[in-house]
């Protein structure tokens, strides 16, 4: 019953005409998926993408934003940009902005809420480093991340939240979790999501899995009862490796 999501993160790749080639073979080559579907180009391709995708099953997004909406914020960009540009997911959280840019709990909390406010649906990602996992505290750490990150987010909000449970270990390394690791731990997400805000949220809640999803590995992902898309990195590059995953059949 919950509408598997496909969003692929282009993270600092692509100039704006190889992100218009991308974004056109895209736009024909998906056309009729029946997921949801979303690119998230870097910020200075929005436009051009966002011009291709007009009118397409493809929706566009953003890989992170300002925790404000105009100001003395040098160097950053606010959700009202992003909407002005088309923009209507928000991928928060990520691990590249945890752990390379110091990004904190309270500040991707303080995101989410504003990019919420502002009418726009978020990806909040978490997940757990290669030590955490060893020293066996995947929960504890998911646990506080959800919490943290959802404080102040209303049941009535939920509905524009997606969680993306990433392992940071399986980023780009080409290590995917396995069906029965990834679904243990978006087990866990979802009964978090049940203990803050009622077993029927927690029903609707659409948890994706991010970490080396590759066309061969992509269907015993999404064959669980408990993955319901995929947050897509490298192979969202290439038509080649993304539609095959945007095309998934369980
Ligand atoms: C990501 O960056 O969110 C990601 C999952 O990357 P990759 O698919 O390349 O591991």
């Amino acid at each position: 019953m919950r509408t598997p999501f496909i969003a692929g993160n282009w993270k600092m790749h692509m100039d704006r005409a190889e992100a218009k080639a991308l974004a056109q073979a895209m736009k024909t080559e998906l056309a009729g998926v029946p997921h949801k579907l979303m690119v998230a180009p870097p910020f200075t391709a929005l436009e051009t993408v966002g011009a291709v995708l007009q009118g397409s099953n493809i929706l566009l997004g953003a890989q992170n934003m300002a925790p404000a909406t105009s100001g003395a914020h040098t160097g950053e960009i606010s959700p009202l940009m992003l909407k002005d540009l088309g923009v209507s997911v928000v991928i928060l959280g990520h691990s590249e902005r945890r752990h390379s840019y110091g990004e904190t709990d309270a500040l991707i909390n303080e995101k989410v809420r504003l990019a919420l406010q502002e009418g726009l649906e978020v990806i909040l990602c978490v997940g757990e480093t290669l030590e955490e996992r060893e020293a066996n505290r995947v929960n504890q750490v998911v646990e506080t991340q959800m919490k943290e990150g959802l404080k102040g987010v209303t049941a009535d909000q939920l509905e524009n939240v997606t969680i993306a449970y990433e392992p940071v270990w399986a980023i780009g390394t080409g290590k995917t979790a396995t069906p029965d690791d990834a679904d243990a731990v978006h087990t866990t997400v979802r009964a978090i999501v049940a203990d803050l805000y009622g077993a029927d949220e927690a029903d609707k809640m659409v948890i994706q899995y991010g970490g080396s999803v590759k066309p061969d590995n992509v269907k015993g992902l999404m064959g669980r009862d408990n993955i319901d898309g995929a947050l897509v990195g490298g192979a969202s590059l290439k038509t080649e490796t993304f539609v095959p995953i945007a095309q998934f059949d369980r």
